[in-house]
């Protein structure tokens, strides 16, 4: 049987698959990093749907569509800020990935793609972020029989050795 969790270095806006996620903040009116590359690559349709969203709170996830990408979906989540990690960010994190694939289901996703949440400007430990992203995926498909293959898309080299190191947790 295919691997469910592959594993990328690349442009998460290249990806054609049913969703992408954005690592977005809570205005969802975009941003840097990730969040500015897929507005960038979606066009203005994206953020004229987002407008009508309200947000989002940390931990949550919201699904537009996704317009000039290659990719269905866009699935919006707000990773937390590390504050030092007495502020619940850990579980944040954690909550992200998993209300991320409940919306992917709710949707009809087959295919989602992550970016590495949080680990860029809002500087949550990447070692620690790699940890819980496999471990919330893994729970996740345990119970699920929807989703085939979830991609992890590292953008920076750090990222995608961390992945790599923790590569046999992906074996089932
Ligand atoms: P956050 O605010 O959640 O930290 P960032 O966008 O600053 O979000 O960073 C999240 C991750 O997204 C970082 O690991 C960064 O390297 C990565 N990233 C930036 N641009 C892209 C892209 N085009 N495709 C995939 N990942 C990207």
């Amino acid at each position: 049987m295919k691997n469910r969790i592959e594993l990328s270095q690349e442009d998460i806006t290249k990806m054609k698959v049913d969703a992408i996620v954005n690592a977005a903040n809570r205005s969802l009116l975009g941003g840097g990093g990730v969040d500015g590359a897929i507005h960038r690559a979606a066009g203005p349709g994206l953020l004229e749907e987002c407008r009508t969203l309200n947000g989002c709170n940390t931990g949550d996830a919201k699904i537009t569509k996704g317009y000039n990408l290659p990719a269905r979906f866009v699935i919006h989540t707000v990773g937390p800020v590390w504050y030092g990690g007495n502020r619940n960010e850990p579980a944040l994190l954690a909550s992200c990935y998993r209300k991320s694939l409940e919306v992917a289901v709710k949707n009809g996703c087959k295919t989602i793609a992550f970016p590495n949440i949080s680990t860029g400007v809002y500087r949550f430990p990447k070692e620690l972020a790699t940890e819980i992203a496999i471990r919330e995926v893994k729970n996740f498909l345990k119970d699920d029989k929807t989703i085939e293959t979830v991609y992890f898309v590292c953008f920076d080299s750090e990222n995608y050795r961390l992945y790599l190191k923790n590569i046999k947790q992906f074996i089932k």
